[in-house]
Order: C-alpha cells, then structure tokens, then sequence
C-alpha cells in the first residue's frame, strides 16, 4: 500500500466530544527523515519503498494529512507522583485514527487544548530514545508500543539545552491510560465511564465482551496484565521512570517513554528519573508501584464494579499473581524447567547476591547460560563475587533435579537472556551523534535491537559492561 492509499478508522470518535479535541498539526522547520522502521510498516501494510515518498516525512511533520483523517488529541488525567491532575491529555501528542487495530499517533506536533503552557513539542534527544527503546522493548519480547518513523528539523526548543524538534511516529493497539478512566471518575460523568469501558473491551479485551460479568472481569485482567508487564521489567532490569497512571497502559503496554533506563550494575534502588528525588519510581518498587497505580484504576472504575471484588484481586495481585508472574520469568532466564518449592528462595537469593555484587545484570545472566560448573567466567564479571559462590551452590542443586540437559537449558536461556539491550549511555552516544547530524548509530543501534539474542560479532562492543563513568545515568522529566 501507498502513503495516499492508506485508510484510517477512528472509532474513538464515536465517543462523546468529552474525550478529544480535533487539533492542527503544526509543522516543523525544513523537516527530513531519521529513520523509517520497514518492520512496523508491514504492520499496517505500508510498501517499505514509501520510505523514499517525501510524503512519508509530510505526514509525520502534518502538512500531509490523508483525506478522511481528521487529527484529534486524547483527554485523560493521572496521578503524578501520587498528586492528582485532573485533566492531562495529549499535550503534544495527535492522533490520526487506526490500520489494521494499530492507532497511529505523531508526538511533538505542537499545542493542543491539553499542553498546559507547554509547547507541544519533543526535543530530538527524547524523540531518538522513545523511537529506538519501544523497539527494542517488542524485540525483547516485552509488550510495548511501537515506532513507524522519526523526523528531525531546523525548528529550535528551550530545554535544559537548545535542542532541534523532532516528530516520532507511534503506534500502539491501544493509547488509552489509567488516567483515562480517572478523567471520567472524578468529573462524576459516570456514563462516559461507561462508554470509555465499552470502548476499550471493544479494542482490547474483544473476548469479554459477550461474557457475563464483562467489566469485573476486564478490571481483572488488566491487572494480570499489568503484573506480567512488570514482572518481564523486573527480569530485564528496565526501569520506566515515571509509572505516574497517565503513562499505565490499560493494555497492559510499555507506554510513554521518558527517563527510563536498563540496570547496568543489578541495583534495588536504582532511581532514573532525576526529577524523582524520593525514589517514588525506583527500579525494586516498580511492583509496588504497579499495585497503588492498580489501586487507583479500581476506585476509578468503582461505579461499575464491585469494590470488594475488585480488593480481592488486588490481594490477589499482591499474593500470587504478581509474584507468580515474576517468578515464572525468573525460573526461564535461569533455565529451569520443572517447578521446586525452593525456586522462591533460589530467586530471592539470587537477587539478593546480584545487589551485593555489583555486576552487571545483562551480562551475569547471559553468562550463566553458558554455565556449566565452572564459576571463573561469572566472578570475573562481579567486583565482590563472594555472595555468588555461595548462589551458584544451591544453583548447582537444582540444576540436578532438572530433566533437560545442559545443552537443551543453554540453547533456551540463549533465547531468553538478552545479549543486546539499549543502555543509556549506548542512547547517549547516539544522540550525541545526531545532534551532529550523524545518525548512523540510531541505525545500528535499531539494527542490535532487532537481535537481541543473536550472536552479532560485528557489534561485539554494544555488549561489553558499561564503562563506570557511564553508569547509572539519570535523565529528567523535561523533554
Ligand atoms: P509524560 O509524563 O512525559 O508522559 O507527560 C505528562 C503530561 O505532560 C502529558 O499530558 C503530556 O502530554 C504533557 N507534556 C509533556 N511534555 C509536553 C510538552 N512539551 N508540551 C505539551 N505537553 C507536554
Ligand atoms: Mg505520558
């Protein structure tokens, strides 16, 4: 399919005026193309020669908008860092409407009704990250959204820097938020609460919708969602940086990219966000996070659902759904394949020596898949390996009740530890270039994350430890 023969549907519109606002683009100073993703464009049938069509870089900058489209933002609100703000929005965010169920969306098109003295717009460093992580996210096998194209520009913006404006092209089966419900919740318009519930088992929950019981059911599993959502973070080491419920995808998505960041060295308490001075978001607290965030969904939807159900599933959330989520995560990175009643202990243990041995969490479990008795390749890695010997004994027990041989658990933990994830300081140095006008890393780096467990000799230094002055690096909020 062409740029000029793609179709739109907007659904959402069906909704009442309430939950949107139509909104002009407004266009980029001599926009030009960064990068166009051939995957996701298959997603919506999109002829991956259309790269080369100027038109590509029209419609994400807004000055193509196909016929029928009629670009409009999403109203929502949130709790951001426990505080509520009762209308939020897409303030710099305007959708197009969906191909094939993927709603398309351009964020930094400028101001809408919901920017809030902000200017509408993302600066080229965010855009890079946002564009190559929600990538690598889905290459990882972690529900996320998506990226179709980024654009940059001469237009300039004030952040902490001067920084050149660019536009992401983003996709996703679903933008409606936690905060989307709050919007309708605390404006009392409980009918719209129940159109927009309506709406969203239509989008992402189809097989509720004839059964009885639908909406307790969708509370339901969206929490389940959610907690195997958080528990593929906490296994990877992704940390979101800001899980205030406007950026908690009803859909159980990864959404909304900002200052996240991956572990390089394992640490509980890693914070990402600099604007996070209490730690609110820390990496150990994401499931916690989750639950107050589940918590306020339920009081959101408390007009249609009954509480006290609803607080039986946040129990639940709490005592094994979570928890089992997280733990049947953990049991495939370690290669384990039959259940013990001691792998709760193994895991805990586990994280517990990763904490106290400063290593860096990607390369200690991609190593332990090669592990076949000899420690040395696994101390190396650590600056106190001690709290690992001792690991690695009760690790080398179960392994024994395990059926699998050693060479079935590699070539599994092969293709469930990552080789390649996007560090901070990978995205660093990316950005860095393209400010020059170099984007050759965007390239390879949207190359590695397509490839995250494949052995790619060529790009060997993307999977080397972090070099210390890099580590840990923390962003801000302002974008
Ligand atoms: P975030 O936490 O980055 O997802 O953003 C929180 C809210 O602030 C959302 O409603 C965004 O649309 C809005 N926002 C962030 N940056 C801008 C900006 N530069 N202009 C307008 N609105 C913004
Ligand atoms: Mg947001």
């Amino acid at each position: 399919m062409t740029l000029n023969n793609l179709t739109f549907q907007t659904d959402y519109l069906t909704l009442d005026g309430e939950f949107y606002d139509f909104t002009t683009p407004q266009p980029l100073e001599s926009p030009y193309l960064i990068h166009f993703n051939d995957t996701t464009a298959k997603l919506i049938d999109l002829d991956t020669q259309e790269k080369d069509n100027p038109l590509f870089v029209s419609l994400l900058n807004g000055t193509y908008v196909p016929k029928d489209v009629r670009p409009f933002s999403m109203c929502y609100a949130g709790y951001q860092f426990g505080n509520y703000a009762p209308r939020l929005g897409d303030g710099r965010t305007i959708n197009l409407g969906s191909i094939n169920g993927w709603h398309l969306q351009t964020k930094g098109s400028g101001e809408t009704l919901y920017s809030r003295m902000s200017d509408g717009r993302a600066a080229l460093p965010s855009s890079i990250r946002e564009y190559l992580m929600s990538e690598a996210m889905y290459h990882l096998g972690i529900p996320s959204t998506r990226a179709l194209g980024i654009i940059g520009s001469e237009t300039k913006l004030l952040r902490n820097n001067i920084e050149d404006a660019a536009i992401v092209m983003r996709l996703s089966p679903s933008w409606i938020r936690f905060g989307s419900f709050e919007y309708f919740y605390y404006t009392k318009a409980y009918d719209k609460l129940k159109s927009l519930t309506d709406y969203v088992i239509a989008e992402s929950y189809p097989h509720l919708q004839q059964e009885e019981d639908s909406y307790f059911k969708f509370f339901c599993e969206v929490l389940e969602r959610t907690a195997k959502l958080i528990a593929q973070w906490q296994a990877i080491g992704f940390c979101h940086g800001v899980m205030n419920t406007d950026n908690m995808s009803i859909a159980g998505l990864t959404i909304d990219y900002g200052p996240f960041a991956m572990l390089d060295d394992f640490k509980f308490g890693f914070i990402c966000n600099k604007t996070d001075k209490a730690g609110r978001y820390s990496y150990g607290d994401q499931p916690n996070v989750a639950y107050w965030n589940l918590t306020m969904l339920s009081k959101a939807l408390s007009p249609l659902i009954d509480k006290e159900k609803m607080q039986q599933k946040l129990d639940d959330y709490g005592e094994f759904i979570y928890p089992n989520a997280y733990i049947d995560v953990m049991r495939k990175k370690m290669g384990l394949l039959s259940e013990d009643t001691q792998d709760v202990k193994l895991i805990t243990d586990l994280v517990e020596a990763l904490h106290d041995s400063y290593i860096d969490n990607t390369i200690f479990f991609r190593t332990l898949c090669r592990y076949n008795g000899e420690r040395m390749p696994i101390f190396e890695l650590a600056m106190n390996p001690i709290p690992l010997d001792n690991w690695l004994n009760l690790y080398d027990e179960r392994l024994k009740k395990e059926t699998r041989s050693q060479e079935e658990r590699q070539e599994a933990m092969l293709k469930t530890n990552p080789k390649y994830i996007l560090k901070n300081y990978m995205l660093d140095k990316a950005i860095t270039l393209a400010k020059e006008g170099d984007f050759s890393m965007v390239e390879t780096l949207h190359h590695i994350s397509k490839h995250p467990y494949d052995e790619l000799p060529e790009y060997e230094a993307f999977a080397q430890e972090t070099p210390e002055e890099l580590k840990n690096i923390c962003l801000s909020c302002s974008s």
